[in-house]
């Protein structure tokens, strides 16, 4: 049986569409999953089984989250790995990682994509390169049933410890006959091509310094046999670069190319030291880029070109990156901070704030590789999300509340509907008890760090 669900009167109808409409006392008709009519109120349907009044709201497409790793709400703020760079953080972190369990996979999945919910997001990547004890991705997929968000759960991995001139220690990592057999499990198990996915596997070898050459080639060939997309960390910060020029004798976009990661189903997270032959490349292969402005600024690893990728056609999205490294998993905070930090680097016009949406709309949808999301318009998946407006955030600011959602305080929303089911009504939560996953999340954070003696 179908069922419809209308969202009328809003402030504001931002659509993402090809002319970028913003529809004045917009609406949005819905059946089941998919949207079938976006504009002015009186020219849509007047009945629908469930009917939201957006009144005072702008609403929007859902945005999308290209890199995270959820496991690391267990590990913010841990005071060892406050003031540290990239490599210095992680040798810090992998003790405590290792003592991860598959319950703590699952509660902080829960919880982190709570918080992205909350924040206007309703697809995200996860990035679980990490595999401890009884730990599998399959935890993860199945919080993102619980909750109902749509989600890309990247399979990552790491293979060359210590010992091998990696820089994990040899204890989290794998061996690469059984990364790729697990892999091949999980794309076999629960990958979904078909429009309006809620599901898709990602094949995700960590970094270039925690992964081998052969490891790369295979993981890519892997990926292409069954149509799925690639994921890594590439180019983050100066140290990163001095790895792949001194173990490569390359730079990270001559080392990715030489992999085969390269193309419209790759996408890149950080590029923040991406050079600009590397930018060239990546506009001419189509090869797309995680922005994590907030991690990049807590990491001092430095401001991403973006202003220039975009120029150049490089497909980008954003993402909050783990909770170990931003500490907040704020999405439109996220986007705030992607316009504040360009700016930062290339003026006060390098980045304005419907630019900034875009990227965290449109942009994520094409570096997840998908023509389905990241717009209103008829025929896309029902993925949207209402800002209520008269909140003390935005008092003064509606002479122009779309900007206002960038400029202002990061507000959370009062409804987010996630493939045509309202999973936020009133600003709560509907799938999930949230206080109790809170509690849980926190114990089992006190679990990890006493393991630890952090
Ligand atoms: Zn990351």
């Amino acid at each position: 049986m179908t069922k419809t669900l209308l969202i009328k009167n809003a402030r504001v109808v931002v659509t993402m569409d090809d002319e970028r409409r913003e529809i004045a006392g917009g609406a949005v008709f819905i059946r089941d999953n998919v949207i079938v009519q976006v504009g002015p109120t009186a020219d849509l349907p007047q009945q629908a089984d469930e009917v939201i009044d957006a009144a005072n709201h702008v609403v929007m497409p859902g945005l999308i989250n290209t890199h995270h790793h959820m496991y690391q709400s267990l590990t913010r703020v841990i005071p060892a790995a406050q003031n540290g760079e990239l490599f210095n953080w992680l040798t810090n972190l992998y003790p405590i990682w290792a003592n991860l369990t598959a319950d703590m996979v699952h509660v902080s999945t829960l919880t982190a994509m709570s918080e992205l919910i909350l924040s206007g997001c309703t697809t995200s990547s996860d990035h679980l390169y990490i595999y401890p004890n009884d730990c599998r991705l399959d935890d993860s997929i199945a919080a993102a049933r619980k909750i109902g968000m749509r989600f890309h759960a990247a399979r990552g991995s790491m293979s060359v410890g210590q010992s091998k001139g990696g820089l994990p220690p040899d204890r989290v990592v794998e061996e690469e006959r059984a990364i790729l057999k697990d892999t091949q499990r999980l794309i076999e198990t629960y990958h979904d091509a078909g429009r309006y996915a809620m599901e898709r596997i990602v094949v995700a070898p960590c970094s270039p310094f925690s992964v081998s050459r052969d490891l790369m080639k295979e993981a890519a060939a892997m990926a292409r046999s069954y149509g799925v997309s690639l994921h890594t960390h590439l180019a983050e910060n100066a140290n990163d670069i001095a790895y792949s020029r001194e173990k490569f004798n390359m730079t990270p976009a001559e080392y990715a190319e030489d992999c085969g990661w390269v193309g419209h189903d790759v996408w890149h997270a950080h590029c923040v030291q991406l050079d600009d032959d590397g930018i060239y490349m990546f506009a001419r292969t189509g090869t797309g880029i995680a922005h994590c402005p907030c991690s990049n600024m807590r990491l001092a690893s430095g401001i991403a070109p973006i202003r220039k990728m975009l120029d150049q056609g490089v497909p980008v999205g954003l993402g909050v990156d783990g909770c170990a490294s931003n500490d907040s998993g704020h999405m439109l905070g996220e986007v705030r901070q992607a316009m504040l930090l360009q700016r930062v680097g290339y003026g006060p016009d390098a980045m304005t704030a419907r630019q900034a949406l875009e990227v965290a709309t449109l942009g994520g949808a094409k570096v997840l590789n998908r023509d389905d999301i990241g717009a209103l318009k008829p025929g896309m998946a029902a993925d949207i999300v209402l800002f209520k407006l008269d909140q003390i955030g935005f008092a003064g600011a509606l002479h122009d509340p779309v900007a206002a959602l960038v400029f202002c305080t990061p507000s959370n929303v009062s409804y987010s509907i996630i493939n045509g089911k309202v999973v936020v009504r009133d600003g709560i939560l509907a799938t999930i008890d949230l206080p109790v996953v809170i509690e849980r999340h926190n114990a089992l954070a006190r679990e990890l760090a006493l393991a630890t003696g952090a």
